[in-house]
């Protein structure tokens, strides 16, 4: 643990924090702060055109992507009867209509993570065949699938420190096309995780510790070889835009199901953060392609709200939730992190709205309720968003005047691989929690 200043440990909301208190906070530099960050639209348009150069590759190395021309993405979907009873449940309203961003369902990793991890990926596979000449960008990168790209990429490694998905996006595209992967996993990392790399050829490294240890040894790891790739989730930039790219994607979606984001049909998107990567680029990419209208609110666990202590004390990534005494522990393995990357609390401080904490059995009583009440099974991470709906509504109902025409969309982040054992596990879990 660090020495901490006074001020932070005579803050009211960092002493709310240590009592692993439910809190609901909104930042007061929302629209206000200038810009901090130099990504610009551009820089996601290029990201989704390296997406759209990559479709001919991904659809013959995954024909499960073959349909959609190899491009990932999830579908939304409006859920009426999970709003219903949750907000019955956990006696709130909520006006306007309530829809799930399945990312569970995308393609590869069956999280949030096949858009930042595979993105970078995918990148530096490009500029590996580049830079050997065997790969112009207007080739059809099919020609990726062949046995002397393989070759090519087999004398590179691509290394990561990860609490579980990050890990399985990258280390499947990148043992798909011949890198000798490594992923580096904390001790929150589930073993169904680390088995299916291990069958994917991946060589997954375990720790006793926590994400940022394991995140740590893996980065010296790979510095030490010069032929080795670090895809660093604690400051990415390659990794923010892949995410941020949904953003694009969501545009066309909300336009295709005639939903309009506009001042009187404001849109609120809810997503789960553990280094706040990927709520993080969702967010930048949502306030370059929807503008103003469309507001983000990110949630926490109490035992770990890592993004909400950095941003709160302006320390950013030089505050972990260790130092203030949290043990770290929680079941949303994916938010298992106890510090913020580097770019979140920087490039969030204008464009986030808030953030809201919540015990682990709301989201064990989520999951079984999102499978009960709409048939769609996700991780428990992936439900935290509805806490966050829960808690910003008293605080929106202030701040705007036509929430009855809002859209809510809650990112439901991932789920599609959880082994079916491990499904019924949290839906008992989650079912004593709702009988209670
Ligand atoms: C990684 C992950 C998150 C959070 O993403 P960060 O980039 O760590 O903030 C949320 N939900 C799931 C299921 C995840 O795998």
């Amino acid at each position: 643990m660090m020495a901490l200043d006074a001020s932070v440990l005579n803050n009211p909301l960092v002493q709310d924090l240590q009592a692993q208190k439910e809190v609901m906070w909104v930042n007061p530099d929302y629209r206000k702060a200038a810009a901090t960050t130099q990504l610009s639209q551009a820089a996601l348009f290029d990201a989704e055109a390296r997406f759209r150069r990559f479709g001919a590759y991904m659809a013959v190395a995954f024909p499960e992507t073959a349909a959609t021309g190899g491009i990932l993405e999830s579908p939304l979907h409006k859920i009426d009867r999970m709003k219903a009873s949750v907000t019955a449940r956990e006696d709130y309203q909520v006006a306007g209509n309530v829809f799930l961003k399945a990312d569970n369902e995308l393609p590869i990793s069956g999280s949030i993570k096949s858009r930042g991890g595979i993105y970078e990926v995918l990148k530096f596979a490009e500029s590996v065949a580049i830079k050997a000449g065997k790969l112009a960008y207007l080739d059809d990168y099919a020609v990726l699938n062949e046995p002397e790209f393989h070759d090519l990429f087999s004398q590179y490694g691509i290394a990561v420190g990860s609490t579980g998905n990050l890990g399985l996006s990258i280390g499947i595209v990148a043992a798909k096309l011949g890198f000798k992967t490594t992923v580096h996993m904390s001790m929150d990392a589930k073993a169904w995780k680390k088995d299916l790399l291990r069958e994917k050829g991946v060589n997954v490294v375990e720790y006793e510790g926590n994400f940022t240890q394991a995140i740590t040894a893996g980065r010296e790891q790979a510095a030490a070889d010069p032929t080795t790739y670090f895809i660093d989730d604690e400051g990415s930039t390659d990794l923010f835009l892949g995410y941020g790219v949904a953003a694009i994607r969501l545009q066309k979606q909300l336009k295709d199901m005639h939903i309009p984001v506009d001042e009187d049909h404001p849109l609120f998107v809810y997503l789960p953060a553990g280094v706040g990567g990927s709520p993080g680029g969702v967010t930048f990419g949502l306030s370059q392609i929807l503008g103003e209208h469309a507001h983000a609110i990110f949630a926490e666990p109490t035992h770990i709200p890592s993004v909400l202590l950095g941003m709160a004390t302006g320390l950013n990534d030089q505050i972990s939730v260790y130092d203030i005494g949290l043990d770290g522990m929680t079941e949303a393995d994916g938010l298992a992190v106890g510090r913020p990357s580097r770019l979140a609390g920087r490039v969030l401080k204008p464009i986030l709205e808030g953030i809201a904490t919540f015990d682990d059995d709301r989201i064990m009583a989520y999951t079984a309720e999102l499978r009960d009440t709409e048939g769609i099974k996700v991780e428990p991470s992936a439900t935290a968003g509805f806490a966050a709906l829960r808690e910003a509504q008293p605080y929106l109902t202030t701040q705007y005047p036509h929430l009855d025409q809002a859209t809510h969309i809650v990112w439901a982040t991932g789920g599609m691989l959880v082994p079916e054992s491990e499904h019924e596990r949290n839906y008992q879990l989650g079912k004593a929690i709702l009988d209670r």
